[in-house]
């Protein structure tokens, strides 16, 4: 039937679309059950909890249409879109989304009230023509060829891409007046639509009972998809079929609400039961019970990140299978306390917890039974392989029990070691066998070695071992043996010689839960005080100060591309091994953690610890926890994929002063803007809350902004300086380590803000002038003072200098009167005021410098005294002036009489008496002075009455002999003066 050839050929070309789609889907292994289920609520921002269509655009957005309006999603938050945010348009029942197939942000929605409205670039706009006013539309699909097919509760129309619209005049009484439950458009142009009576064909207007013609049985008909196994689906009240080479089969006989095959080919049907998934001839179901509530699903839609979206009477729900999923009481484990996990080579994951051990395997738990001997099921504390198949089980208070290999149980019985058979402590924690079939028991009284059927050694305190509760038992490649308690570590060497390291003295923690030895012999550590490594002898630690978000940590795993996975009571940590070196070599300053929580869908952020294995790395891959309410998987693989999945980044707004702009990639600012809002959102709707986000304003912000977790969605600037400004916004997946541009997104906006009017070149200009001018009088005003202050200096010198000289003038004067001073106190020190004569002591100066160069140079002295005769008389007689009258007179006439020679003196010698000195020979010597005492004889003094006077003096002489002195010679002088007195006066004596 070339009509159906026809169909399969266009069912491949669509399968071809599909498969183009990133590879990401829900993982068709798991079970249903561990999927992850999310929801979301009118409590949350969805319009009404009714949903009737889901769809996403091309920026990655979800769309919901409800009673009460649609609803935009972008993961965290809804955007809602109804009669009260957009007026004028009446959205309320919105039954029918469409994204445009040419791309871009369009979106047509049907509605109960009247007409067609699209969303385009942020704005609402109501189809034109009659498509915008058309009646109870239920169904909207755009086909390849961009026509769009709307279906109404009476008839179907054909949009052309040109705004064109053509009713489905249908002859078909079957197709006539029937509300159009589904349609599928073709790549030709032809369309098939379901209605209650099933499934016909539009070609070029003309309508055919196609369903009857390949088989289909009487149904209505709800959904029609291609499918990737070929031919059709077509889902309706009485089952889903597929319809293939011009047969009809059927897959189920169950009523269809709503029917997707998601790109693994997984057929899922929304039934009355539940949400069912249908591999292979089997199915699943999501209930109630699952936390999938709503009786009736209308709506099922499977994203481009391959999630599947239900819409529900109570809500949305998103089907997820993140890297996590939980292992918990649906799956069959009878208790969720987690304490030991391990992987038995072909028996599966046996699971330890406080109700003994459960066996997991092929997606399937049993309870083994460990109550034997009277003894109820043990609360279990740790597990360990034993070598030949069995199981060693570490209890509670119970010691050790041993469970033999699969398929041994018939040889072998279960059996016990505990208290009774010598073991110091039933409180077992930890347990290894070593390569020498040893079994090593860690409890709270140290390590007991069991080794051929007996307790051979044990180890404590006084062996060297830390005094705590022994948690980990672990042996390296080397064959040393790593123990962890609750209070320090220990090694123990080959040959049993034992290290330890005790906290707060060589320790940098307190418990050790867990070791990793790495292949260059160093080991690491799970702490209470964080991961450390033990390398070269020393610990590195690392803790919340290199941002882990927990310091205790038990489980320590490496995962298959060597980065190490930590459990806390924060959840589970990812550690890159290139980041931890990257800080222990001081290249980095925080290490980059992704955590992983309940929210990514651990069954618990409560790990478990303590107890041992605590998790346990599977040999597929995935890595199992402890934790306080199950088991934690999770899948490296995966998270590796989640964290390098595509992100999409939409600047949704831009607001300026509360008004919000169209959006364009360049905004002009007013000047007086005051507040500018910019909206972004990142879009990953697999894990949105593992988005991060860092902006800045380039122009104005100086360093990036970064959103602490990645909720805040909203930059916010005031006072936004004027000029060129560029918005840039960026978006990573956590952990962000914005230095890489793998995974990163950007977004930017360009503003430019006016400049206020006194900041425009005009105004510059002005600015110029005046600044000019005002520099000008500056300077002229500076010149001026400059000028003062000169003149003022000037006097100041002239004053200063005149002053100076004044000093220097008086100063000379004084000089001059000084040396004057000095010249009449030489005087007067060698000259005697009465008679001007020289003094005695000018007179004895004379005469020993004339005793010397006489006495040198062989010449003459002769020295004389004189003495005025009666000179008491004159004195009695005229008085005392008169007498000094008379002895200037007579000085006078002697000076005057001896004259001025060179070597000759005349001094007063004291009182009335005279030295004559001369250094001439004895009778010119003699001769002068006898002319001096006739002339002084001769001459006649006025007397004070009138009268005159006459006065004589006497003479005594002497001339130097050899060997005489100063004194000898003065005294003949004087002796010669006395004689002259005594012969009679006025005479010379000379011998
Ligand atoms: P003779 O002939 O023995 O020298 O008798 P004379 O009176 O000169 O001798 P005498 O030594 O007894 O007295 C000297 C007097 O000269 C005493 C003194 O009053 C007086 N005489 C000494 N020096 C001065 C003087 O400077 N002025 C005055 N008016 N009288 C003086
Ligand atoms: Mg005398
Ligand atoms: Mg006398």
């Amino acid at each position: 039937m070339p009509a159906v050839r026809c169909l399969f050929l266009t069912g491949l070309s669509l399968l071809v679309l599909l498969v183009g789609a990133p590879a990401w889907a829900l993982d068709p292994a798991r079970k249903v059950d561990e999927y992850t289920i999310s929801r979301w609520t009118m409590e949350d921002g969805l319009s009404h909890n009714l949903v009737h269509a889901i769809q996403q655009d091309a920026d990655g957005y979800l769309w919901t249409g409800t009673w009460e309006g649609a609803a935009r999603f972008d993961g965290r938050r809804f955007t809602a879109y109804d009669a009260g945010t957009v007026p004028g348009l009446e959205i309320e029942g919105v039954r029918a989304i469409a994204p445009r197939p040419q791309g871009g942000m369009a979106l047509s929605l049907g509605r109960v009230g009247p007409g067609v409205v699209r969303f385009h670039q942020g704005h609402w706009q109501r189809l034109p023509g009659k498509a915008g006013t058309l009646p109870d539309v239920s169904v909207l699909r755009f086909g390849p060829d961009g026509v769009l097919w709307i279906g109404t509760d009476h008839a179907l129309f054909r949009r052309e891409p040109s705004g064109q619209l053509q009713e489905i005049e249908s002859a078909h009484a079957r197709l006539a007046n029937e509300r159009v439950l589904a349609i599928l458009p073709l790549p030709d142009g032809r369309a098939l639509v379901g209605n209650r009576h099933g499934l016909f064909r539009i070609d070029r207007g003309r309508a055919t009972e196609w369903g009857r013609e390949v088989g289909l049985p009487e149904t209505s008909v709800l959904a029609v998809q291609p499918s990737r196994w070929g031919g059709l689906l077509v889902g309706g009240s009485a089952g889903v079929w597929r319809l293939e080479h011009g047969r009809a089969q059927q897959i189920t006989g169950d009523r269809v609400e709503a029917m997707l095959e998601d790109r693994n080919g997984n057929l899922w049907v929304s039934t009355l039961d539940g949400l069912r998934r249908y591999t292979q001839g089997r199915y699943e179901t999501l209930g109630e019970r699952d936390g999938l509530m709503g009786r009736l699903a209308p709506a099922l839609f499977e994203d481009r990140d391959g999630l599947l979206w239900v819409g529900t009477t109570n809500g949305l729900y998103r089907i997820s299978d993140g890297p996590v999923f939980g292992l918990g009481r649906s799956n069959g484990l009878r208790d969720i306390y987690v304490r030991a996990i391990i992987e038995r080579p072909g028996q599966g994951v046996w699971i330890g917890h406080p109700m003994g051990v459960d066996a997991w395997q092929a997606g399937q738990s049993r309870a083994v039974p460990l109550a034997f001997d009277g003894k109820s099921d043990p609360s279990v504390l740790s597990l360990a392989n034993a070598r030949d198949g069995g199981l060693w089980i570490g209890t509670y208070d119970q010691g050790v029990i041993r469970l033999p290999a699969a398929g041994a149980e018939q040889q072998a019985k279960p059996w016990r070691l505990d208290e009774s058979g010598g073991l110091p402590s039933n409180h077992v924690r930890a347990l290894l066998e070593r390569a020498d079939g040893s079994l090593w028991i860690g409890s709270n009284e140290g390590v007991t070695v069991y080794r051929d059927g007996r307790i051979t050694r044990h180890y404590d305190a006084d062996d060297g071992l830390p005094d705590g509760n022994v948690y980990v038992l672990y042996e390296t490649a080397q064959g040393v043996l790593w123990i962890g308690t609750s209070n320090g570590m220990a090694m123990m060497r080959r040959d049993g010689t034992v290290r330890r390291w005790t906290p707060m003295s060589d320790f940098p923690a307190v418990a050790a839960f867990d070791f990793l030895a790495d292949a260059d012999g160093s080991l690491w550590i799970a702490s209470d005080r964080g991961l450390l490594h033990w390398r070269d002898g020393a610990f590195v630690q690392f803790d919340h100060r290199q941002g882990l978000p927990n310091n205790r940590l038990f489980r320590l795993l490496e995962d298959d591309n060597g980065d190490f996975w930590v459990s806390s009571n924060r959840g589970v940590f990812r550690i890159s091994r290139p980041a931890l070196t990257a800080v222990e070599n001081r290249h980095l300053k925080r290490l980059p953690v992704e955590a992983f929580t309940h929210a990514d869908g651990l069954p618990s952020s409560q790990a478990n610890g303590a107890s041992a294995p605590a998790g346990w790395p599977m040999r597929d891959g995935k890595l199992w926890f402890a934790t306080a309410n199950g088991v934690g998987v999770i899948d490296p693989d995966d998270a590796r994929l989640q964290r390098t999945q595509g992100v999409t980044l939409v600047i949704e707004s831009v607001e300026a002063d509360g008004r919000v702009l169209p959006l364009q990639a360049r905004y002009a600012l007013a000047a007086d803007l005051r507040r500018v809002v910019i909206r972004f959102t990142g879009l990953n709707q697999r894990a949105p809350e593992r988005l991060r986000y860092r902006y800045r304003m380039v122009g104005f912000d100086r360093d990036w902004v970064e959103t602490d977790n990645g909720i805040a969605h909203d930059a916010v600037y005031t006072n936004l300086p004027s000029g060129k400004l560029r918005f840039e916004v960026q978006v990573m997946n956590a952990p962000a380590d914005w230095s890489k541009t793998e995974g990163r997104v950007m977004r930017s906006v360009d503003l430019d803000k006016a400049a206020p009017w006194w900041l425009r070149a005009w105004a510059m200009m002005a600015y110029l002038v005046l600044l000019g001018l005002l520099g000008w009088g500056v300077l002229l005003l500076a010149m001026r003072r400059h000028r003062h202050r000169q003149h003022r200096l000037q006097a100041l010198v002239d004053a200063r200098t005149s002053e100076l000289s004044d000093k220097n003038a008086q100063l000379e004067q004084a000089g001059e009167a000084n040396a004057q001073l000095l010249e009449q106190l030489a005087y007067q020190a060698r000259h005697d005021p009465l008679t001007r004569l020289a003094n005695r002591r000018a007179g004895d100066a004379f005469l020993a410098e004339a005793l010397d160069t006489s006495r040198r140079e062989g010449r003459p002295l002769c020295v004389a005294l004189l003495d005025i005769d009666h000179f008491k008389a004159i004195n009695d007689r005229y008085g005392h002036a008169f007498g000094d009258d008379v002895l200037s007179q007579v000085a006078a006439l002697a000076e005057q009489g001896i004259g001025h020679h060179e070597g000759v003196l005349i001094a007063r010698w004291g009182g009335e008496e005279f030295l004559v000195c001369q250094q001439l020979p004895w009778s010119i010597a003699r001769a002068r002075l006898e002319a001096l005492r006739e002339g002084i004889a001769q001459a006649s003094i006025d007397a004070p009455d009138g009268g005159r006077l006459r006065c004589t003096i006497s003479i005594g002489v002497a001339e130097l002999e050899a060997g005489q002195d100063l004194r000898d010679l003065l005294r003949v002088a004087d002796e010669r003066l006395y004689r002259a007195k005594q012969q009679g006066r006025n005479r010379l004596v000379a011998g």
